[in-house]
């Protein structure tokens, strides 16, 4: 489970996440959602060391991974067990499916090649790429690219994955691709972070609904209780409910 406790994040003096609190459990699914803005992607970068936290604590298991001076060590460490996708796919694009697959668990988890392959093709086929595996990035739909950008945050093995706005650059068709396999991973006892937009996603996969504003949670609930009696004002605002 992951644990945060009064996170403090600023840009300047644009205070970005204020007095954050969150209690994520192991193999839940928590949908994260907010205007743009409000501070969603900057608290998932918070979670694997790509922003530096001001204030706070974020402990994984009882871990403090938050630790004054960490080194780039500690935090390849924990992108090991804290995987990310984000909207943008972030596929090599002079490499193939393969080699960008291969990559991570190669250079960072040390294995050997041929393991590396086997567990690619693995994934690949899981997600009914298997016959992508030498295609180029530029040679994929979006959907596709989406995939492979998962399939190769799994071949890490993370305990968790962030998913920030994943399917928001996707045509419909391909939205639900995407949103499939990342439904297909809450079956196999991973804990995934997911910001997103889609609703319908949300609430037929979330365990918990986190809504923010404006650098705050301001709501912690169910999807039932989001979207049929939410208890802010500024939730009903967001879902576009009589106040
Ligand atoms: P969206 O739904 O549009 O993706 P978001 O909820 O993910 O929005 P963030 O990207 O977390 O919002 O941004 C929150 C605030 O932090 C915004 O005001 C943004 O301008 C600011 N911000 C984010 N990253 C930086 C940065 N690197 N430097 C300065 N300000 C930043
Ligand atoms: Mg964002």
């Amino acid at each position: 489970h992951l644990t945060i406790r009064n996170l403090k994040k600023s840009f300047h003096s644009n205070v970005v996440l204020d007095d954050i609190n969150l209690d994520i459990k192991q193999g839940e699914v928590t949908v994260i959602m907010g205007r743009s803005g409000c501070g969603k992607s900057t608290l998932l970068r918070c979670m694997n060391g790509l922003e530096q936290i001001d204030a706070g604590e974020i402990y994984l298991h009882d871990t403090l991974i938050t630790k004054r001076g960490s080194n780039d060590a500690h935090w390849v460490d924990i992108r090991k067990r804290i995987g990310m996708v984000s909207q943008s796919y972030d596929l090599f694009p002079h490499m193939n499916v393969l080699k960008n697959m291969i990559l991570g668990p190669m250079k960072v988890e040390k294995r050997s090649k041929k393991e590396a392959v086997q567990d690619a093709v693995r994934l690949l086929e899981r997600v009914g790429l298997s016959d992508k595996i030498t295609a180029y990035p530029r040679e994929l739909s979006g959907g596709q690219k989406q995939r492979v950008a998962i399939c190769r945050a799994l071949c890490m093995h993370p305990e968790i994955i962030l998913f920030d706005e994943v399917t928001a650059a996707l045509d419909p068709a391909m939205v639900r691709e995407v949103l499939d396999v990342i439904r297909s991973l809450q079956n196999q006892g991973l804990t995934l972070i997911v910001v997103t937009h889609e609703m319908e996603f949300a609430e037929k996969v979330a365990d918990q609904i986190v809504f923010m504003d404006n650098g705050k949670i301001v709501e912690i609930s169910t999807p039932r209780q989001f979207f049929y009696s939410p208890q802010t004002v500024e939730a009903r605002r967001f879902l576009n409910l009589p106040i």
